[in-house]
């Protein structure tokens, strides 16, 4: 019996800080060694307006002021990734949100030191990224 299930999609957002350090291709690397395919890809810019929507539910925090400053302050890559559990697996491979405490290993553990410039935005769960990837990228089918 196969325990393959149908390729499920998740939205990544390679962030302003991972452009300027030159590390887009190292990221999307790892992503692409694992064996998720690109499904949509683009280099734009968030501004205020995508930033609110995007991150609906930390607007009200005390850390979105500087992270929406953060995220609107360059150009960044929005991608649909997709494969065999993708949710979880990106998360997994993107670590945990502190860089600091980001197990080594993983994209955030090995390559930030920063609880805000942590390089990386993945979907966590499947209605998040239903959610994100109509935000991103409203004409894919
Ligand atoms: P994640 O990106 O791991 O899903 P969250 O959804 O909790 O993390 O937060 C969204 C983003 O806000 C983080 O990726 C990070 O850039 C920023 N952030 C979260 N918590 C903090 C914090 N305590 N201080 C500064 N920035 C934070
Ligand atoms: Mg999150």
């Amino acid at each position: 019996m196969s325990t393959s299930t149908p390729a499920e999609r998740t939205l990544v957002l390679i962030k302003p800080d991972a452009l300027r350090r030159g590390l887009l291709g190292e990221i999307l690397g790892r992503f692409e060694r694992k064996g998720l395919a690109i499904e949509a890809l683009v280099l734009r810019g968030m501004d205020a307006a995508l930033a609110d929507q995007h991150y609906a539910e930390h607007v009200d925090k005390a850390f979105y002021p500087p992270l929406k400053e953060f995220m609107t302050g360059g150009p960044l890559v929005a991608a649909v990734l997709s494969g065999d559990q993708a949710i979880e697996v990106v998360r997994t491979l993107v670590g945990a949100t502190d860089g600091r405490k980001a197990a080594a290993g993983t994209i955030r553990g090995d390559l930030s030191l920063s609880n805000r410039e942590n390089l990386v935005h993945a979907s966590d769960s499947p209605d998040s990224a239903k959610r994100e990837i109509a935000l991103w990228f409203p004409d894919l089918p």
